[in-house]
């Protein structure tokens, strides 16, 4: 398997905005090159001169570094600018998409494991699956080795690491160190599927992964001139548990213990039925798309709606004080489209509304993650940008 140039193992995932503790030389290097490419990622195409201006570096700086990033091949001359203002036109130089693939890993579906191949600009050139068929423990690791093979071989690009975003608590080192459903404790994931393919693989939860999506690469296409500001969005995913993924002023927040978002099992039904966790009416109980599917079954046509409304008025009883603390400005649901997309969303939306001061409700967006149904996958893509280029 062909090695990325950039080959440093498991590093820490950065939140962006985490200080540098020190500042040397070489630190100041690695800074201003990931600032480079930061700024032609999020800004698009551009000159050396407005590289340099944007970036707040200065032209010599700018220019060594864009000859060192397009001897690496991330970098490319794109030519003459044709809208050229006065004097000599300059030449444009911009992030060669296809430099380098990322092998990325969604674990967060009941059904199956999700793969797809991911070029630097966050577009999925392929994508493939493999059925969970039941499996726990070693097995499903084994799976998860079979998908990152067979996506390994399904590119020519050299790969600059692979990214996985699994459900459960997971630490900086890439452990998991609970998965109930998959049956994983304290499993060193990144280290075994590294020494597996070869190559760094970093590894986050799958919600907190899909929120990291929505922020980096919602943002950086983002066209309404407000790209700059900040944002505070929460993802809840709703698979076999319910996962909460925050980022609040434009920064991942994970918490201590890395279990910040942990919504699953606050009790919104005290005469409920037994949760996995031993307590009555947890929020999964009413949530989880496994029970969900199960009860709409049950159910004949005419009263489905009221499920699927239940199901949005637990959720939105859970969120309006969360959404009232931290004003968010958006809240995405992603997870099964026939569970979410309708009556539960509503619901949702319209109980968040009923129970906060319109003032915070004015300013939320709530929605569904849409057909980017590789959220979590695209998140486990930019966990390997950021640990790997510096691009967050
Ligand atoms: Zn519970």
């Amino acid at each position: 398997m062909p090695r990325a140039t950039a080959d440093r193992t498991s590093a820490p995932p950065r939140p962006s905005g985490t200080p540098t503790t020190k500042s040397l030389p070489q630190h100041a290097r690695t800074h201003n090159r990931s600032l480079v490419l930061q700024t032609l990622f999020r800004r698009g195409s551009m000159s050396r001169a407005d590289l340099a201006r944007e970036s707040g570096l200065t032209r010599p700086t700018v220019s060594g570094i864009v000859q060192e990033l397009t001897a690496d091949g991330i970098v490319v001359d794109l030519g003459l600018r044709e809208d050229a203002r006065v004097g000599k036109p300059a030449t444009l130089v911009g992030v060669r998409a296809d430099a380098f693939h990322i092998l990325a890993l969604d674990l967060s579906s009941a059904e199956r494991f999700v793969g797809a191949v991911v070029d630097l600009r966050g577009t999925v050139v392929r994508r493939t699956t493999v059925d969970i068929d039941g499996a726990s423990g070693e097995a499903a690791v084994a799976l998860a080795e079979r998908l990152v093979d067979e996506l390994a071989a399904s590119t020519r690009q050299p790969l600059l690491g692979v990214g996985v975003g699994t459900p459960g608590i997971v630490d900086h080192d890439g452990v998991v160190r609970t998965a109930v459903h998959l049956g994983w404790y304290d499993l060193p994931l990144a280290a075994r599927l590294s020494a597996h393919a070869g190559v760094p693989v970093h590894v986050g939860n799958d919600a907190n992964l899909a929120a990291l999506a929505v922020h980096t690469y919602d943002d950086a296409r983002r066209d309404d001139g407000r790209r700059d500001e900040p944002r505070s969005l929460m993802v809840v995913t709703i698979e076999n548990g319910v996962g909460v993924g925050l980022v609040l002023g434009g920064a991942l927040v994970e918490g201590d213990q890395f279990s910040a978002g942990e919504i699953g099992h606050v009790t919104v039904d005290e005469d409920g039925d037994v949760c996995a966790c031993g307590r009555r009416g947890c929020l999964e109980v009413s949530l989880a798309a496994p029970g969900l599917h199960a009860r709409l079954l049950d159910h004949d046509a005419g009263s489905r709606g009221a499920v699927l409304h239940e199901a949005g008025r637990a959720l939105g009883i859970v969120l309006a004080p969360v959404v009232s603390v931290l004003a968010l400005d958006e809240v995405v649901l992603s997870g099964p489209r026939d569970l979410l997309d309708g009556a539960l969303l509503r619901a949702a939306a319209e109980t968040v509304r009923a129970r906060t001061l319109s003032a915070v409700s004015t300013g939320l967006t709530m929605r569904y993650a849409g057909d980017d149904r590789d959220l979590a996958a695209l998140g486990a893509a930019s966990l390997v940008l950021s640990a790997e280029l510096g691009i967050s």
